[in-house]
């Protein structure tokens, strides 16, 4: 099958490049003239496993490429798939001007039938809105699908290639028969292919990050009053988790989500509930949790300090929003380090691959450091934000030969506090008493 994909960003490229894995001819378009030029030369200008080489390997076998013509990639295939962004507005709206923008160039470049695929988050009735805006100027036949994308960053390409299940809005058997082709290879193990309407398809995505960011903050307040009442959240965790109507995913207490997803797709659901006068109450309280929660983890390291954390180094381990990405989009972490360098403490930072993006959030106010290790020169605290691998088992000892002073506030839960009241470590998790 002939595909173009409109916007290459983190679900773009995955999409893209998976579908031309798969046999297709995938054209990736992306109006950033830089970022067509990387991909060009096989490089990826995202940190997602797996991925660069399976970009390398279709540019190679000739059924991907990359343009910023989207009036040629329109013309030269049938199913369009648009992986644009959808940020928020500042009263927590979607955003809808990338995609209906792009809907209009769809509109008056189209040469035949088109499918027009809308992966991107988007909140109920935007189908009809795509629609009514092709419709203005398309003189040939279409549908719009919604089919939202549920990969995880950091483990996209295979979430890609074996989803727990396709979604697909349509009424149109044409465009479904289309949809069950084109996916056919990810789902032979017989995960779901659901087929629904289309404003059940993109309430679905909503509702499913929306329930998601709901189990964290929950767990999060669990993990609050644990500490108020001597229990352990790991323990309460376990035994919680052991239910299989509650499952063991999710339910991990920490410094809250991030990211480009959860953030802005509960204040989109909030926003669209209030449109239609419902008061959605528990996502307000979700939304409440998650900004309070990074807050409470600052203040821990403050009241340790007894509010004086002025000129005091801190190390920070961990920047991006979680670990296997480089995503930077609401990562905690700055809402944490702005916190620290207001309060006048100097920041040193160390990300396994997010240095590069921290950059553009937090530019020249803390300094880069190459290793974990050289993050803690001189510090007086090691603040922990993001459970990469690799911070799981340091070398404690080293550790203390560069530390000033030896207290680590673990925002992740990473590290048995047995092991480190032992080794010497005064030391502050999540919700353990
Ligand atoms: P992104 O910002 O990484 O990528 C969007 C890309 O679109 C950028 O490269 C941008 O240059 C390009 N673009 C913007 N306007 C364009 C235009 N007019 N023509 C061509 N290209 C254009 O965003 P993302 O994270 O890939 O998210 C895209 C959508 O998918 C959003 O709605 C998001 O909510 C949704 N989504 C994201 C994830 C995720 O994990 N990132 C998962 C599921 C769904």
């Amino acid at each position: 099958m002939k595909i173009s994909v409109i916007g290459t960003g983190y679900v773009g490229l995955v999409v893209g490049t998976c579908f031309a894995e798969t046999g297709n001819d995938v054209i990736c378009v992306d109006i950033d003239e830089k970022k067509v030029r990387m991909l060009r030369k096989a490089k990826s200008p995202i940190y997602e496993p797996g991925l660069e080489e399976l970009i390398k390997k279709n540019i190679h076998e000739k059924r991907l490429s990359f343009t910023t013509d989207i009036q040629q990639a329109i013309k030269k295939t049938e199913v369009i798939f648009l992986a644009l962004p959808t940020p928020p507005l500042e009263d927590g709206a979607a955003d809808l001007q990338h995609v209906l923008g792009v809907a209009k160039q769809i509109g008056q470049s189209m040469n035949g039938y088109k499918v027009v695929v809308n992966k991107s988050t988007v909140p109920v009735g935007t189908v009809d809105k795509v629609h009514e805006t092709i419709s203005k100027y398309a003189k040939h036949e279409f549908d719009v699908v919604s089919n939202p994308e549920f990969l995880k960053e950091g483990a996209a390409v295979m979430d890609f290639l074996k989803p727990d299940r396709i979604v697909i809005g349509t009424r149109s058997r044409r465009a479904i028969k289309i949809m069950e082709d084109l996916y056919s290879p990810f789902i032979r193990t017989g995960n779901p292919f659901i087929v629904m309407d289309e404003r059940s398809s993109e309430l679905t995505k909503y509702a499913a990050n929306s329930m998601l960011a709901t189990k964290i903050s929950f767990m999060n307040e669990v993990a609050n009053l644990c500490e108020r009442v001597g229990a352990d959240v790991e323990m309460v965790r376990k035994g919680v988790g052991s239910d299989p109507r509650v499952g063991p995913q999710f339910l991990f207490a920490g410094v809250g989500y991030g990211g480009s997803c959860f953030p802005k797709d509960v204040s989109a659901l909030v926003k669209t509930s209030e449109q239609y006068k419902y008061d959605f109450s528990i996502l307000n309280a979700v939304m409440h949790v998650n900004k309070n929660q990074r807050l409470l983890f600052t203040k821990k390291i403050l009241s340790y300090f007894k509010n004086d954390i002025k000129k005091k180094h801190i190390a920070i381990w961990g920047l991006s929003f979680k670990p296997n990405t480089d995503d930077m989009r609401e990562a905690p972490s700055v809402t944490i380090i702005k916190e620290l360098l207001k309060h006048g403490a100097s920041v040193s930072v160390y990300d396994p691959v997010a240095m590069k993006e921290a950059k553009r959030y937090l530019r020249n106010s803390v300094r880069y450091c190459k290793t974990d290790y050289d993050a803690l020169k001189g510090a007086e605290a090691l603040v922990v934000v993001t459970e990469w691998h690799e911070f799981r088992r340091p070398d404690f000892d080293k550790m203390k030969k560069l530390m000033h002073n030896y207290v680590v506030f673990d925002g992740r839960n990473l590290y048995d506090a047995a092991v480190m009241r032992e080794k010497g470590f005064e030391y502050f998790s999540i919700g353990r008493g």
